[in-house]
This record gives C-alpha cells, sequence and structure tokens, in this order.
C-alpha cells in the first residue's frame, strides 16, 4: 500500500505535477501509527489526472476528487482545493482550484492540515500541526467558530480525534464545541451514524461518551441516552451509580474484537429503564425494561439509517439480555432452541458486559450458562434437518392451511431438538399420536 502510495506520487512529479500524501495519512505516519489509507493531493486537474493514469474512477470530480487504482490499491487523489461558503453548515457552495497552501486552511484541524512529500522526505506544515502533534492537541484551523459554522460535523470530528488519538483539545476549541453543541444535530444521519460508529469500535468509546455528555453533544444526537445521566438504579444492586455509570462500565467490558452489533446492544441495552421506573413496590423495579430498551434502540436506530438487518439483530439482543437465565428452567428441548439462535453467542456476550457493568459483578450464572451450552452443543453443533414440511402435517392429520401446522412442526422440531425424534417415520406415528383428535 505505502509503496503503490509513493509510485503514485512519483508518477505525478514526473509530469511536473505537486503531488504530495495529505491529511490523516501523514498524521498517522508522524505519530508512528501505519495509516489505513493514503490520500493524495496535487495541483493536476481531474481530466489531467484522468489522462495521466490508468485506472481512475470518478467519485467526486466536482470537488476535484478521483479514485485511482494503482497496484491493486485505491488511492483518492484530490486537487488542491478551496471550499468557498458553507450556506448550509454541511457542504460548500462551490471548489475552486487553487495551492497546497490554500488547501491546508480548508482542512479541519491542524493535525489534519499536513503534506508529506514521500520523494523528498519531506513534510509540509502550512498550520502548525506539526507542533499540535508535539503537544497532542486537537485545534481548529483558523477560527473555531467559523469552522463549526461552516460544517457542523466537525464538531463530532473532534471528540472523535481527541479520544481515539488520546489527545486533548486546545482551550479555544472545547470552548467552540460547548458553545455551538446544539448545531450537531443538523448533521445528517448518515454522517453522524458513521462518526459514532468509529468511535464505538475504538476502546476510548466512555471517554467519548462523557465528552459528548460534557458538551452538550449528546442531548442533540441520542436525547435517550442523555437521559440516563443521573437515573437512579436500585443502590442495593447496582453500587456502581446511577444508570448512566453502569452503561459505563458494561461498555468497558467489551472485549477489543466485539463486532459492532454487540457494541451498539451494549450500549443501548438499558436505555428504556428511564421509561419503565417504578419505585411504587418493595424497591426501584423496571419490568419490562428489556422490550421497551429494544423499541427505544430501534427508533434510535432507524433515525440515524442503520439497515434493517442491524438494527434488527441489535435490539433482538436487547430485547432478549434479560432473558439468558431462563435456560436453567426450560425443557431440553426449548433450551436448544435459544442455544442455536444465531446470535446466542452474543447474547451472552451482552450478559456478561451487563454483569460486568454492575458492583458487585457475579459472573456465576453466566459461567453455568456457558457450561450448559457447551455441554448441549457438544452433543447437537447445528440446526438439524427437518423431518418433516408443512405439507407432510397437512396429509398426515388432515388439515387445511393454517396457523396450526406450524404449531406442529415447531414441536416436531424440539422433540428432535432433545433427542427424543431423529426418523421421518418416527415423526409422523408421534404427530398422529400427539395431535390426531
Ligand atoms: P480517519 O480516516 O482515520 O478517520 P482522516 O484524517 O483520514 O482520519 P478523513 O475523514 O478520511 O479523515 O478525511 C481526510 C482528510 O480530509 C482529513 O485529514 C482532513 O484534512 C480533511 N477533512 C475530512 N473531513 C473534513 C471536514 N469535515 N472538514 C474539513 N476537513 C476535513
Ligand atoms: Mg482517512
Amino acid at each position: 500500500m505505502r509503496g503503490s502510495a509513493v509510485e503514485l506520487v512519483q508518477i505525478l512529479q514526473d509530469a511536473g505535477y505537486e503531488a504530495y500524501w495529505a491529511g490523516g495519512c501523514v498524521r498517522d505516519m508522524l505519530l508512528g501509527v501505519e495509516p489505513k489509507d493514503f490520500d493524495i493531493a496535487t495541483n493536476a486537474r481531474p481530466e489531467e489526472l484522468k489522462k495521466l493514469l490508468n485506472k481512475t474512477i470518478p467519485i467526486g470530480e466536482a470537488f476535484g476528487v478521483i479514485l485511482a487504482e494503482h497496484g491493486d490499491q485505491h488511492f483518492e487523489i484530490a486537487t488542491f482545493r478551496s471550499d468557498s461558503g458553507y450556506s448550509d453548515g454541511r457542504r460548500p457552495d462551490a471548489v475552486l482550484f487553487t495551492t497546497a497552501e490554500e488547501d491546508a486552511q480548508r482542512r479541519d484541524f491542524t493535525i489534519n492540515g499536513l503534506f508529506y512529500d514521500p520523494i523528498a522526505d519531506k513534510v509540509l506544515d502550512f498550520v502548525s500541526g506539526q507542533k499540535d502533534l508535539d503537544n497532542r492537541l486537537i485545534r481548529f484551523i483558523g477560527e473555531p467558530h467559523e469552522r463549526i459554522l461552516e460544517d457542523h460535523l466537525r464538531i463530532l470530528r473532534a471528540v472523535r480525534f481527541k479520544n481515539t488519538l488520546g489527545f486533548q483539545y486546545h482551550p479555544e476549541t472545547f470552548g467552540a464545541l460547548k458553545k455551538h453543541a446544539n448545531l450537531a444535530g443538523n448533521v445528517s444521519s448518515e454522517r453522524i451514524r458513521d462518526e459514532l460508529n468509529k468511535m464505538i469500535v475504538h476502546p476510548s468509546f466512555p471517554d467519548a461518551l462523557e465528552d459528548m455528555e460534557d458538551t452538550g453533544v449528546l442531548a442533540e444526537i441520542l436525547p435517550e441516552v442523555q437521559e440516563m445521566k443521573g437515573f437512579a438504579q436500585p443502590l442495593q444492586y447496582h453500587t456502581e451509580g446511577d444508570l448512566w455509570d453502569h452503561t459505563i462500565l458494561a461498555i468497558k467490558a467489551l472485549k477489543p474484537d466485539a463486532p459492532l452489533n454487540l457494541r451498539w446492544a451494549v450500549f443501548l441495552h438499558d436505555v428504556g429503564k428511564t421509561r419503565t421506573y417504578d419505585d411504587t413496590k418493595e424497591r426501584i423495579r423496571f419490568d419490562h425494561h428489556a422490550e421497551v430498551s429494544a423499541e427505544i434502540a430501534g427508533v434510535i436506530l432507524r433515525r440515524l439509517s442503520f439497515s434493517r438487518k442491524r438494527i434488527h439483530d441489535i435490539c433482538w439482543l436487547i430485547e432478549h439480555h434479560m432473558s439468558v437465565y431462563n435456560v436453567f428452567e426450560m425443557e431440553v428441548g426449548r433450551r436448544r432452541h435459544w442455544f442455536l439462535q444465531q446470535l446466542f453467542l452474543e447474547l451472552l456476550e451482552l450478559n456478561r458486559c451487563d454483569t460486568l457493568g454492575t458492583i458487585p459483578a457475579d459472573l456465576t450464572q453466566h459461567g453455568k450458562v456457558l457450561e450448559l451450552y457447551r455441554e448441549d452443543l457438544a452433543s447437537m453443533p447445528r440446526e438439524p434437518d427437518r423431518l418433516l414440511t408443512g405439507e407432510d402435517v397437512m396429509e398426515i392429520l388432515s388439515l387445511k392451511p393454517g396457523p396450526r401446522i406450524q404449531e406442529v412442526l415447531d414441536a416436531v422440531r424440539f422433540e428432535q431438538l432433545a433427542g427424543r425424534l431423529s426418523e421421518r417415520d418416527e415423526a409422523e406415528n408421534w404427530v398422529r399420536r400427539e395431535f390426531e383428535e
């Protein structure tokens, strides 16, 4: 990847153009982190780039950005530009092709405004970005208020970079974030979602959450989550503190390789407790909070334009997070049905994080479920083939199509999962015995 990125710059420079690595990859390289992609900035125009390079894909030609394929990798090549005017706080009204120095000025933070010439091995720093990298500071290029008013997403980007890099905010940056927090919600749902996803997959997410809460950003983009701050729980079971403290601890229990859906499920698993609070009984209770949390999570995730499949899976996990221990009381067939659910292991992980989010934490029950799961699945590691079809059932019992068929099929499946039926004729006889009136 790095080698191809050097070659591309060489090709452009050989043709007489200025060309550098730009932005995030220079920042990462100077921090000693391997960049995940290399963006190139140049004074060559898109039409010139198309002539010069073999494989180009136009992705934002109006903005002067093309995608180039080189050495089996893709690279964004952007013509130096200045963005003139942001009347909607979302995208520039027009772009003007210009110099490297002006291109640096349109970028968001000083640490993101650096260029590097890999041929001459030279950093081009028009914005004092190297000094801020040394001081580990997130600082807007230019006037922070203006820069936020131009593009409100920069509020979330500041929070993300500060936390994923482990930096601090420059005092003026932080002041501007707080002042303009109310604008964070104006950003398109897809851009908010993408930023939140980048934050949530990083171990610093709890710190990012605290920052969003501190600045007032959270109340704008996730008001349902903001409500958890300071929200009471029964102290006899939760010495960790309020609902917010519990959620933060649960997130901290996630393993580094935890998938995105599980992360969102842990984050939102108790979001419905604020709507189910009841202290009229012997202690504070949150009856049905798992179902209500799943509903509210659905509202949040739809608002953020997540895919249907993702919303379904995250909400399924949340809805069932209080049901894990029911497996102890279940008949073996039904228990295996649960164990064979595609998301069961993720549900168990959610349960582990939820448990560790509680002080005092006791993983005994969790361990017993895991043990039972392993024992059970050792003898039946996957969903068995169906013994009967709906048509079979209709014929055996002389039934017309209707909900009864599915009931019979489910009953057969539970018997099969319990290991009591394994052959087709056994199943036929069993159905006759059990269901023929
Ligand atoms: P990463 O890809 O690791 O999230 P990055 O710095 O590469 O970090 P990108 O979103 O890929 O971030 O953007 C590449 C560069 O484009 C940034 O480094 C920055 O210079 C510029 N940039 C991106 N988004 C904005 C923005 N909203 N406002 C101003 N400049 C931006
Ligand atoms: Mg990038």
